[in-house]
């Protein structure tokens, strides 16, 4: 497989401080992207690769069309979610449906509270492609849980499509990296100059 060369794609980020956040990063980062058309769910051997890739594979593991087209259908909706913490502006019912669609998941992929002295976990209650629809979803309540979740968001530019963890001291961060928010502010700039052109008044001859 060939992949074009990323003249466009930000800088690698530095790891998000929980390795619960790296994995919910790296699920909505599996679409395709600038400097990679590829869709890294595109189908069960794709879907296989990535959850080798993350350990979340197991030998006796089976993975599906079908499989792949779920993976895909629940980082949508973590990605509708996700841009909800940007303050993007996105219609109030495609979030309801995303919201929906996750308490869907959850009903059909219960977690396994883990307690003892030191606190409760929850952890997926199978193996096999299962577990790994289970293990997304423990890693959303584990960000919850440590009142990270709204700093999982996906970055504002209008040419980046990359999921990120806001590190700002109070979690106002839009873009995913210092690139993207300086291209923002260049078209910002440049839109308000053509404003300015346009409503200029043209001088008397
Ligand atoms: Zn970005």
């Amino acid at each position: 497989m060939t992949e074009q060369s990323a003249p466009t794609a930000p800088e690698s980020a530095p790891p998000a401080p929980f390795a619960t956040a790296d994995l919910l990063l790296a699920f909505v980062n599996t679409q395709s992207q600038p400097g990679r058309a590829r869709d890294l769910l595109d189908d069960r051997t794709a879907l296989s690769e990535w959850l080798a890739s993350y350990a979340m594979d197991d030998d006796a593991m089976i993975v599906t069309d079908a499989d792949a087209a779920a993976t895909r259908e629940l980082r949508g909706a973590f990605t509708i979610v996700f841009r909800s913490h940007v303050g993007c502006e996105q219609g109030a019912e495609l979030l309801g449906k995303a919201e929906h669609l996750l308490r869907s998941y959850g009903q059909r992929y219960p977690l396994t509270p883990v307690i003892d002295s030191d606190g409760c976990t929850f952890r997926p209650s199978h193996t096999g492609i299962v577990g790994a629809f289970e293990a997304l979803l423990a890693a959303a309540v584990d960000l919850a849980a440590r009142d990270a979740w709204p700093r999982m968001k996906m970055c504002s530019s209008s040419s980046c499509y990359r999921g990120f963890y806001d590190r700002t001291r109070n979690s106002s961060g839009r873009y995913c990296s210092t690139r993207c928010s300086q291209q923002a502010a260049t078209h910002a700039y440049r839109d308000r100059q053509k404003k300015n052109c346009a409503t200029k008044p043209t001088p008397a001859a």
